[in-house]
């Protein structure tokens, strides 16, 4: 056959053609799939343990503890590149010792309650010990960090959360982390921590910026949280410093090589007054809330 033969004359390439994500959102995942196989969860300890972070990646299944220590190892990447500060525990935990729903997936302990298991800022990933199932996409599917990066996806479809991808929900914790840091840091923190200021009274602030905004919450103008349930997500809409947690994810994600899961550039440097977002995640950062002014008011 000449060769001729097999060229096409009505190859048409477009410059202008939108970029195709979906190809490398599914190569970038295999290859992370595989870096977990090989995630050694007491290597990671160690590298937490280095920095001065308590982690403990052994409650889970076997796959449960690489999954996990390999995304709060990748979180906390992130987070050393901006500069921000870590939580001062990790654990990988059965939540049914917390009494959490057994699909919540993290948590982020802004108080202590003079448990010493759980110092303030500490995070918390669920073990699913428990095997609870979900619906996705028609099929019963049982809640473990094997299926999470379609769980994560599932989540972003149903306009749940604010991104697709399975690093989200470390992020997320870590983020919590960083904003309790700031509050405490600015307005003292309401129980003893040898880390800042006691001040007892900050435990209004606290109840006020965890009112939930579904119920005529008086410091979040309806049109707002309409606003944030349609552009970052239902759960962003259940309380600010959920709000604030699922816009600093999405805005991280945004920007994260998908293979080595590090940032591009800093989605925050060109944050603009302009921006709704923006904006909202500033105020909730202050904690400028009950000031009557601003968005949040
Ligand atoms: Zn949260």
């Amino acid at each position: 056959m000449h060769i001729a033969a097999l060229i096409s004359y009505n190859y048409n390439p477009s410059f202008q053609a939108k970029i195709d994500t979906n190809y490398f959102h599914k190569k970038a995942l295999s290859w992370n799939l595989g870096m977990i196989a090989r995630t050694n969860p007491a290597a990671v300890e160690n590298y937490f343990a280095q920095m001065g972070v308590w982690a403990g990646f052994n409650k889970g299944s076997g796959y449960a503890n690489k999954f996990v220590s390999y995304c709060c190892l990748k979180a906390a990447e992130i987070f050393k590149q901006l500069n921000f500060i870590l939580p001062p525990k990790i654990e990988l935990e059965d939540f049914r010792n917390f009494n959490l729903d057994s699909g919540t997936t993290g948590v982020c302990f802004f108080r202590s309650g003079g448990d010493p298991r759980t110092p303030i800022r500490s995070v918390f990933f669920n073990s699913f010990a428990e095997r609870a199932k979900k619906m996705l996409r028609g099929k019963q599917v049982e809640i473990n960090w094997e299926n999470f990066p379609l769980i994560a996806a599932d989540a972003k479809d149903n306009n749940w959360l604010s991104s697709e991808h399975y690093l989200a929900p470390f992020i997320h914790e870590f983020a919590h982390n960083l904003h309790y840091h700031k509050l405490y840091s600015k307005y003292g923190c309401p129980e003893p921590n040898q880390g800042y200021v006691f001040n007892p009274a900050v435990d209004y602030l606290l109840n006020k910026l965890n009112e939930p905004i579904a119920q005529n919450n008086p410091f979040v103008p309806t049109s707002l949280a309409i606003f944030i349930n349609d552009n970052v997500g239902k759960y962003a809409a259940s309380s600010l410093p959920e709000t604030f947690a699922e816009i600093f994810t999405q805005k991280i994600v945004k920007n994260l090589d998908l293979f080595n899961l590090k940032l591009i550039r800093n989605p925050f440097e060109n944050s603009s007054k302009n921006n709704t977002l923006d904006r909202i995640l500033e105020e909730i950062w202050e904690g400028l809330i009950g000031d009557n002014q601003g968005l949040i008011r």
